[in-house]
C-alpha cells in the first residue's frame, strides 16, 4: 500500500493525540505510527483497552484518568508530567478520547507545553459528538434535516450545568444539539430546552459507549429522555442528541443490520450474516 510520508516522532516531543470513540479503526494514520513508536503513552480514561494494545511492547505506559471514583490527576501536574518525560528525551504520546480539542482539555495542556518550549504536533481524533453518531446511524446534518449543529457541553468546569450558556438561544439556535458529559444533569437540561420551546415530542436519543463492543442506543422523545434513559440504564460515556437527524437511525442502522458487531474483520462473514437474514 503507497502512504504519505509521515513525520518523525522525535525524542523530546510530545504528540498531543485523538484516539476516537473507541474503534481502533478508528485510529488516524498518525495516531497509528505515535502508538507504535513512542517511549510513553499518557492516556486518559475513554481510550479503549484495544488502542492501548496498539502500543510499542516496552512502552511506558502511564493512566491519567478518573478511575473507580479515586479523584483525578489535576490537570497542571499531568501538563507538568508531559513536560517531564519530554525533557528526558521521550517520545511521549498524549492519547485522548475523541479529538483532543473537543471538551478534552488538549488546549489547556498544549498552552503548558508553549509554556514549558516543549516541541508538540497535534493530532486531531474522531469526536464521539460525531463519529459516535454516525456509529449509531445518525447523521450529524443531513440535508433538508438540519443546516446547523451546535455542540454543548452538558457539565461545566465545576461539574454543574454550565450557566454561560444562553439557554433559551440554544434551543432556537440549531435544529440539531449535541451534549457531550450530559447524562448527569439530564433532567435540566431537557427542562431547559422545553422551557426554551424545543417540542416535547422531538426526537432525542443517548449514544452510550459508541464504537465499543458495550455500544447501546436509546432512541426517544425529548419528553421522556429522562426516564427512558434510567429505565434503559444508559451509562456514560454517553452522547445525547436532540433533533430531527435523530430519526433516520431507524433507518441507518448499519450496525445492527451487520448483526450487532461494531467490528467484523471479515468482511465476508459480514456478507453471509446479511444474506443469511
Ligand atoms: N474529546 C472527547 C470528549 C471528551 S468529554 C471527544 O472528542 O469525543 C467526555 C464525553 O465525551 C463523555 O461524557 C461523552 O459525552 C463523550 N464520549 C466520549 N467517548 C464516547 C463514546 N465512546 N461514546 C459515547 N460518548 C462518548
Amino acid at each position: 500500500m503507497q502512504f504519505p510520508v509521515l513525520p518523525d516522532f522525535e525524542p523530546g516531543w510530545v504528540w498531543l493525540v485523538g484516539a476516537g470513540p473507541g474503534d481502533p479503526g478508528l485510529l488516524t494514520a498518525l495516531a497509528l505510527k505515535a502508538l507504535g513508536e513512542a517511549d510513553a503513552v499518557v492516556y486518559d480514561a475513554l481510550v479503549d483497552e484495544r488502542t492501548l494494545k496498539l502500543a510499542r511492547p516496552g512502552a511506558l505506559l502511564e493512566f491519567a484518568g478518573k478511575r473507580g471514583g479515586k479523584p483525578s490527576p489535576k490537570q497542571p501536574d499531568i501538563s507538568q508530567r508531559l513536560v517531564q518525560l519530554a525533557r528526558e528525551g521521550k517520545r511521549v504520546l498524549r492519547l485522548k478520547g475523541g479529538d483532543p480539542f473537543v471538551f478534552g482539555r488538549g488546549g489547556e495542556e498544549a498552552l503548558a507545553l508553549v509554556a514549558a518550549k516543549v516541541p508538540f504536533r497535534v493530532v486531531p481524533g474522531v469526536t464521539a459528538g460525531i463519529g459516535g453518531l454516525a456509529y449509531a446511524g445518525i447523521p450529524a446534518t443531513h440535508r433538508d434535516v438540519n443546516e446547523a449543529v451546535t455542540f454543548v457541553t452538558g457539565h461545566n468546569v465545576s461539574g454543574e450545568v454550565p450557566d454561560g450558556i444562553d439557554w433559551p438561544a440554544l434551543a432556537r439556535g440549531a435544529p440539531v444539539l449535541v451534549f457531550y458529559m450530559a447524562l448527569k444533569h439530564l433532567p435540566q437540561i431537557r427542562d431547559r430546552l422545553i422551557q426554551g420551546g424545543r417540542p416535547a415530542g422531538e426526537p432525542a436519543a443517548v449514544v452510550s459507549h459508541a464504537a465499543t463492543e458495550r455500544q447501546r442506543t436509546l432512541v426517544t422523545t425529548l419528553a421522556a429522555l429522562v426516564e427512558d434513559a434510567e429505565a434503559a440504564r444508559m451509562e456514560p460515556p454517553a452522547i445525547v442528541v436532540v433533533g430531527p437527524a435523530v430519526k433516520m437511525a431507524a433507518g441507518l442502522d448499519w450496525i445492527g443490520a451487520m448483526g450487532g458487531r461494531t467490528l467484523d474483520p471479515d468482511p465476508l462473514k459480514l456478507k453471509a450474516r446479511r444474506e443469511a437474514g
